[in-house]
């Protein structure tokens, strides 16, 4: 798809009025640095925000696999925020992926442009050009970046929100943006404890860098193993071929009920997955055995997070944390439309953050949800429950006509949202 293509997208809504006066320079902390964080802190700088992210890890993290855009909506946010080209420069060239009998047989295939979208890129690649891009120079009022570091209170006062640190000192901002993912903390604190609003969808996933001890010819094609409620699959991202360590990564998909472990216990997570595939034939005892092996480990339950309201007095919700579906809900398309609404509509509402927020979810609401349906399937579809599932499942990959019935439902369900026009308001306007 060319520039062109959707550079005028919903040319027929109307543009925003323009704002005449600039809205105060209001302070907002932003908690989590992957994807919806620096994405909203980009747009909030450029408003003339004073944007703070606070993020767990000791730096950016690196990890996770390719992640898509795709569809009007997703395309038309990164040209606006001026990231499109960027992207499409660190894209990577998605992977036809053959679907594999015990006998190393082909059963089923999956053409690149089914997980791949529009553009597909490394979560880690997109991180990094957010965090980079919230930091541009040319921006009023860069982002300031607080790493390993977490937020232990919030307390909302008449002009604020008091907030205290596990090792930064406390402070007091304007407005508080949950951006911290499926496990946010920000929502356990403000609005409720996880089990409230996060529902087990049956499977886990995991993934990681396959370590220098892996046979080398492991991942020399991109193949899927499946048997009835697990999936293995093991690649090799063109786009990684110079990383001097990079020898292939595998990703994993398996039925569960909902598992009790401490998510910073990296052996516990090991051990579940390790248990999960106990017994599984193909190769896949040789690839788990590299689990023991690696330090990049992704791991979680595929979860579906619903939120009766997004935010509270000054505090809000955005991507994974207020409408995350783990895989298969295009939660990082969503996380940047969520993060370009929201700052839209805060620079809009000129210091009204309650108008700011509840327009926010009026507008996002329906789309994310819609989106999020998508993770429903996501377990079932790559590893079907049942042999008669499993044979389901891949006479419809097999089957081309389907194939593009699904492809178009995405696309369709990823463009369902009327952008607003917000004007480029403000960044003429540095504050100080
Ligand atoms: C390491 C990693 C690997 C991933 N790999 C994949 C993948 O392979 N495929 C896929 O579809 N999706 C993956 N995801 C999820 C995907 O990034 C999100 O679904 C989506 O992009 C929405 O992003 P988000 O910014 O809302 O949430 P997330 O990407 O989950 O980011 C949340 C951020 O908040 C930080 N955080 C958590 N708790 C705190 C705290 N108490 N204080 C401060 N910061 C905190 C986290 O460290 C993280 O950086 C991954 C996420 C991470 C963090």
């Amino acid at each position: 798809m060319s520039n062109s293509d959707f550079s005028h997208a919903n040319a027929a809504t109307p543009a925003t009025t323009p704002l005449t006066t600039p809205p105060p320079a209001r302070s907002v902390l932003i908690s989590g640095a992957s994807i919806a964080g620096p994405a909203l802190a980009y747009w909030l700088a450029r408003y003339g925000y004073r944007p703070t992210v606070v993020e767990l890890a000791p730096t950016l993290r690196g990890g996770g696999f390719a992640v898509d855009f795709r569809g009007e909506a997703h395309l038309t946010v990164l040209q606006r925020m001026g990231l499109l080209d960027k992207l499409k420069q660190h894209r990577t060239a998605g992977t036809p992926m053959t679907f594999i009998d015990a006998q190393g047989h082909q059963v089923a295939a999956l053409p690149p442009e089914f997980a791949a979208g529009d553009i597909e890129i490394l979560r880690s690649d997109l991180s990094q050009l957010l965090y980079a891009h919230s930091q541009t120079h040319t921006l009023p009022t860069p982002t300031e970046y607080l790493f390993g570091d977490s937020i232990t209170s919030l307390t909302e006062t008449a002009d604020g929100v008091h907030v205290t640190f596990e090792r930064a000192a406390p402070r007091t901002f304007d407005l508080v943006i949950g951006a911290d993912g499926l496990h946010s903390t920000v929502r356990r604190l403000a609005f409720g404890p996880e089990s409230q609003f996060v529902s087990h969808l049956g499977y886990y996933v995991a993934g990681w860098d396959l370590p220098a001890s892996a046979a080398p010819d492991l991942a020399a094609r991109a193949v899927g193993y499946n048997e009835p409620g697990r999936l293995v699959t093991v690649g090799r991202v063109p786009r990684r071929a110079t990383e001097a360590s990079y020898n292939g990564e595998t990703f994993c998909v398996f039925a569960s009920d909902q598992l009790t472990y401490d998510r910073r216990d990296a052996l516990a997570q090991r051990k579940a997955i390790a248990q999960a595939y106990d017994g599984a034939g193909w190769r896949t005892p040789e690839l788990i055995e590299t689990l023991w092996n690696t330090d990049t480990l992704y791991f979680d339950s595929i979860s579906r997070v619903d939120v009766p309201t997004w935010s509270t007095g000054r505090i809000a919700l955005l991507g994974d944390a207020a409408y995350g579906a783990t895989v298969g809900g295009m939660g990082t398309g969503s996380a940047l439309v969520g993060a370009y609404v929201l700052a839209g509509e805060l620079a809009l509402a000129a210091g009204d953050h309650h108008r700011a927020f509840a327009r926010y979810e009026q507008q996002l609401r329906p789309y994310v949800t819609r989106c999020q349906e998508g993770g429903r399937t996501t377990g079932t579809f790559l590893a079907p429950p049942t042999q008669d599932a499993l044979t389901t499942r891949n006479a419809t990959l097999n089957n081309p006509t389907a194939l593009t019935t699904m492809l178009q439902a995405a696309h369709q369900t990823s463009a369902a949202i009327d952008l607003p026009n917000y004007p480029t308001l403000l960044t003429a306007t540095p504050h100080p």
